[in-house]
């Protein structure tokens, strides 16, 4: 994929500078254009995620470019130090995705804000439901522009329909009068499956009551627009719609994950795995649990320092992952102990897998900087789950297991009998 950004812009020293941060802060190579024959030369020859437009340039004083790029379907971010409100609003109405007016530093990062912003929007799929297919067109342009992945539907049903077959769309944006299900059915239908932190919903209508807004609202949608609106509102709203999203999920997944290791926690484990017996009750299939506890590990601090043992804890992590499927649930317990738990599976390849992570650790070494091997071992306890017992009767048992690994010697699988 191409990720890189072309700076057309006559002042050289702001452009090195954007260059310069573009490439320390997010990790983007830049071409600088001085003029817009120069930008016209790049363009010819390489292609470009994303374009920082200065409007005023020695052989384009008038804004010229814009149209030059806006005829080409590129993507722009306009930098101007023109702050002239019809002007901002004359060029607002090209295609391109923001005019930022440059002053000083904050303008940089409002920029790069910008910028990485576009990016993760490459992660989202965003669904437009309106039944008119003019109105339907154009948001799809706009989101586009963005650089949404965009699903476009006339009427709630199919919206529905369409949830069920794409269950990773991000953003839903509804207009409200629409034939076969109208926008607040639609909402109502959608907040049963998910929840406003899974899935936003920005509801649009031209409909003059204010009592729609309200309902609407009430009934989950996170956001509400009036037609006809300005397209610097519609990129307003459904930047802070996906930014919340996306923030909600950050903070959802540090409350499940494991800070050292990026595994999941003991708390997120018990969740998820109550889930899963619930999902396969009378489906006859079969999974199976491992306890896992470092051996000696204190002795690893106490040789090496806390900071080499929480090396091992990670490379122990790293070895639990890549040894199972991604379904397969990996968690640090708490301390120097793990569970993993190997979906769909016999007790035979339960056995083997459980071995062979075994092995790789009883194989795995690291140097320090003074060139001293670390190396360690593990203890397993391990077992089908029994469906007749609970969870937590399980775990214990696999606890059983794992302390008879640990007297009959350590660095050994344990597998029920
Ligand atoms: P055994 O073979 O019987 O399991 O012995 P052990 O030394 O591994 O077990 P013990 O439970 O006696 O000691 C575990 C040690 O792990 C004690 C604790 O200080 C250390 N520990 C717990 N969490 C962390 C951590 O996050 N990082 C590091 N470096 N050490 C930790
Ligand atoms: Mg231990
Ligand atoms: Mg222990």
């Amino acid at each position: 994929m191409n990720e890189k950004i072309l700076i057309v812009e006559d002042n050289k020293t702001l452009a090195k500078i954007i260059a310069k941060k573009l490439q320390s802060t997010l990790g983007l190579e830049a071409d600088v254009a001085y003029s817009m024959s120069e930008a016209k030369l790049f363009l010819a020859r390489y292609k470009y995620f994303l374009i920082l437009l200065d409007i005023c340039l020695p052989d384009a004083p008038n804004g010229e470019i814009v149209d030059y790029i806006a005829q080409k379907k590129l993507h722009a971010v306009v930098l101007s130090e023109n702050i002239d409100k019809e002007f901002r609003k004359k060029i607002l109405q090209k295609n391109i995705i923001d005019y930022i007016n440059k002053n000083g530093v904050d303008d940089i990062n409002y920029v790069l804000q910008t910028i990485q912003r576009l990016q993760n929007n490459k992660k989202h799929k965003v669904l437009v439901v309106d039944d008119s297919r003019i109105f339907r067109t154009q948001m799809q342009t706009m989101l586009e522009n963005l650089f949404f992945h965009v699903i476009s539907v006339a009427h709630g049903e199919e919206a529905i329909g369409m949830l069920q077959s794409q269950p990773d769309i991000s953003l839903v944006l509804t207009d409200y009068n629409m034939p076969v299900m109208d926008g607040l059915e639609l909402t109502k239908e959608i907040r049963k499956t998910y929840t406003k932190n899974e899935l936003c919903i920005i509801a649009l209508s031209s409909n003059e009551e204010e009592e729609v807004t309200a309902l609407f609202l009430k009934h989950g949608a996170n956001d509400f627009m009036k037609k006809p609106f300005s397209k610097e509102e519609f990129y307003c709203r459904v930047n802070n719609s996906i930014e919340a999203l996306e923030n909600i999920q950050m903070i959802t997944n540090y409350a499940n994950r494991d800070y050292l290791t990026g595994l999941y926690n003991r708390r997120y484990f018990f969740d998820t795995m109550n889930e899963y017996i619930d999902k396969i009750r009378d489906s006859g299939e079969r999974f199976a649990i491992g306890m896992i506890d470092i051996d000696h590990f204190k002795k690893v601090n106490d040789t090496y320092g806390h900071d080499v043992g929480d090396k091992v804890i990670t490379a122990l992590a790293d070895i639990l992952r890549s040894s199972t499927n991604p379904h397969d649930v990996v968690a640090r317990f708490g301390g120097e102990e793990f569970c993993v738990v190997l979906k769909n599976i016999n007790r035979h390849s339960a056995q083997e897998i459980f071995e062979r992570i075994r092995k790789e650790v009883e194989n795995f070494s690291f140097h320090l900087e003074d060139n001293r091997s670390v190396t360690f071992t593990i203890s397993i306890g391990a077992m089908l789950f029994n469906e007749e017992e609970s969870l937590e009767e399980n775990l214990n048992e696999a606890d059983m297991l794992l302390y008879k690994a640990k007297n009959g010697g350590r660095n050994q699988v344990v597998f029920e009998a």
